[in-house]
């Protein structure tokens, strides 16, 4: 039997974020739609955070409103905080996404919030989440290396996944944030946690700035890990190596997953045109 791996498309919140070009509101619900009709299973959409912190997502509810959904794709939103989460609810997502850190100094420049601080942050979500049977995906950022801490020891991502699971979170996304892991790295981390957790938990999330992302993907998958995260076109740079590739393409997961003998269920011819199009507006 072919089994298959879950990619969550994350272009629209995390690639959009992390780039400087304004991209319009019309513009953001073609790119969104065009993933849709690529069949995309899981589409992070936007980020319900203040618009004075990232001006990219200021119009989160609009887009939210205007994007045709598909039943059988989950559409997310990320949320930094209870408000953030209302206004999710609000505009009718089922999933949300928060984040977390595995390096202190990390976690305080990206969200000017201690790691403690931002676990107290989702534990204040919870039971809304709860009480609106929402889904809830906890991101770990830097699980490898820090821009400013460098490497980061086993025991703080370990840490970071237990207090998410002790909060009831459904899904760990490991976060690469700045695409320095290796393919040891990721064996060596992923061993240690699976033998405390099954690998339906987690996902990878990778980025490819040193061209790492393909190997660490095809690490991960080899271990039993079955969601990836990616955003098509390979959207969104890296705020920390101007210039440097982000997340890791769609169009490079699904192809690497393909050749690994899974399924993806995504149409890939469409997600070029996806790809190609969110490309032709943000790199003029
Ligand atoms: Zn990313």
């Amino acid at each position: 039997m072919i089994q298959k791996v879950h990619i969550v498309e994350v272009g629209p919140r995390d690639g959009l974020q992390s780039i400087s070009e304004e991209v319009s509101t019309v513009n953001k619900v073609k790119y969104i739609d065009m993933l849709t009709n690529a069949i995309c299973p899981e589409i992070e959409v936007a980020s319900f955070v203040s618009p004075k912190w990232v001006p990219q997502m200021a119009d989160a509810k609009e887009v939210s409103s205007l994007i045709t959904r598909k039943d059988q794709i989950i559409y997310s939103a990320l949320v930094p905080n209870v408000k953030g989460l209302e206004n999710a609810i609000k505009c009718g997502y089922h999933s949300v996404a928060v984040l977390t850190a595995a390096s202190e100094s990390f976690s305080l420049k990206n969200t000017n919030s201690s790691i403690e601080e931002s676990i107290k942050r989702i534990e204040e979500m919870i039971p809304y989440c709860k009480e609106n049977k929402i889904r809830i995906r906890g991101y770990i950022s830097t699980c490898w290396v820090c821009p400013y801490e460098g490497n980061i020891g086993i025991e703080a991502v370990i840490k970071a996944i237990q207090d998410l699971i002790d909060l009831g979170v459904d899904e760990i996304s490991l976060g690469d944030t700045i695409g320095k892991a290796t393919p040891e790295g990721v064996e060596y981390l992923l061993e240690i946690i699976l033998d405390s957790w099954p690998p339906e938990l987690f996902a990878l999330h990778m980025h490819d700035t040193y061209n790492m992302a393909a190997e660490n993907i095809v690490v991960g998958l080899g271990m039993g890990l079955r969601i990836i995260d990616s955003s098509a076109g390979g959207v969104g740079g890296c705020p920390y190596a101007p210039g440097a590739a982000g997340n890791v393409s769609t169009e490079t997961v699904a192809r690497i997953c393909m050749e690994q003998g899974f399924e993806t269920g995504i149409d890939v011819e469409k997600l070029k045109l996806a790809g190609n199009y969110i490309q032709s507006i943000t790199q003029s």
